[in-house]
Order: structure tokens, then C-alpha cells, then sequence
């Protein structure tokens, strides 16, 4: 088993509805376990503007799936909850699942990039791990602590 780190998003149709339906579908993904999950935080929308803003939490698994698997399960959950992928980048969304950590695997292919290229960017998922695991070593060796200290409050 292999501990993964999801970031969950939505922005659309009752954002706060939305997290909860899929932290319920995440335990039904096969030869997985969702071991915890963070609150919901708010946050504003990056990208296009007049967005409404979104809700973000962090789901710790442990997983028997690669991560490709994991992926395509995790789209299939977008999908089914209603999200299309169409238009520009950082629309908003009923729904995004996002891979942060799977264990220790660092990946750099057109479909998957591990560890997320944008955790150690984005307060509204670096909060909620942190909440789910104060003691975390990040994959660049940084302590989650340090970094959570450094960044401004999510808005
Ligand atoms: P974003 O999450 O960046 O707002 P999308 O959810 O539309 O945008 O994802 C765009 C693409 O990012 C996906 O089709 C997926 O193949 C790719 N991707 C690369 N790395 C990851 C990751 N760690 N987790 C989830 N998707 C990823
Ligand atoms: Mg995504």
C-alpha cells in the first residue's frame, strides 16, 4: 500500500455538497482505504476572474493502484460527478481530483507530474495537509510545518 495525498476542489453546483459527495465516492475506489480527511476551507479562484469561490480540502489514502490508475479513477469520479473538460485552464469546476504526493514517486510525463506542480505553491491545499499531517516531510525534503508558516492565511 502506498500513501497518496489528494487535493479535492469545486467551485460550482454547491461546492461544499460537491466535497462531501466525493470524499463518500473516494471510499469506494477498489484496493484503496481513505484513511482521513481535512475540514473544507474557502478560497478565492485563481485564473479567469468573477469565479465564485471555491472549497478545498486534502483525502489521505493508502492505495494498491499505480498512479496512473489512481488517476483515471479519479477522473472517472470527476466525470460522473458532472465536470467537463472543456474551455480554459482554471475554469471553474464541479470538480477537481489532483494527485499531490503518491509515496515517493517523482514522475514527469504529459499525463501525470508527481509530486503536483503546484503544491508548494497553493496555501488551500498546503493548510489542509497540513491539518491531516502536521509532521509531514515534503518530497523536497522541506517540513510541511515550515512551509504552512511562511505562507499567508487562505483568503
Ligand atoms: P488543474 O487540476 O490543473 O486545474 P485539470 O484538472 O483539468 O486541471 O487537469 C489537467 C491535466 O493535468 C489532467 O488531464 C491530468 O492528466 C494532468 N495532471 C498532471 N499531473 C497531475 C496530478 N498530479 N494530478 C492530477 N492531474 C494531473
Ligand atoms: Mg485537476
Amino acid at each position: 500500500m502506498t500513501n497518496v495525498y489528494i487535493g479535492l476542489g469545486s467551485n460550482l453546483n454547491n461546492p461544499i455538497y460537491q466535497l462531501r459527495k466525493a470524499l463518500q465516492i473516494l471510499e469506494t475506489i477498489p484496493a484503496t482505504h481513505l484513511q482521513n480527511h481535512s475540514s473544507l476551507y474557502r478560497s478565492k479562484a485563481i485564473g479567469p476572474k468573477n469565479q465564485p469561490d471555491y472549497i478545498n480540502a486534502v483525502a489521505v489514502l493508502s492505495t494498491k493502484l499505480s498512479p496512473f490508475n489512481l488517476l483515471k479513477k479519479l477522473q472517472d469520479i470527476e466525470i460522473e460527478r458532472g465536470r467537463t473538460r472543456k474551455g480554459k485552464r482554471w475554469q471553474a469546476r464541479i470538480l477537481d481530483l489532483d494527485i499531490l504526493i503518491y509515496g515517493n514517486m517523482r514522475l514527469h510525463t504529459p499525463k501525470l507530474i508527481l509530486p503536483h506542480p503546484e503544491l508548494y505553491n497553493r496555501m488551500f491545499v498546503l493548510k489542509p495537509l497540513y491539518e491531516c499531517v502536521p509532521n509531514l516531510i515534503l518530497p523536497n525534503g522541506q517540513r510541511l510545518i515550515k512551509k504552512v508558516q511562511l505562507l499567508p492565511e487562505v483568503t
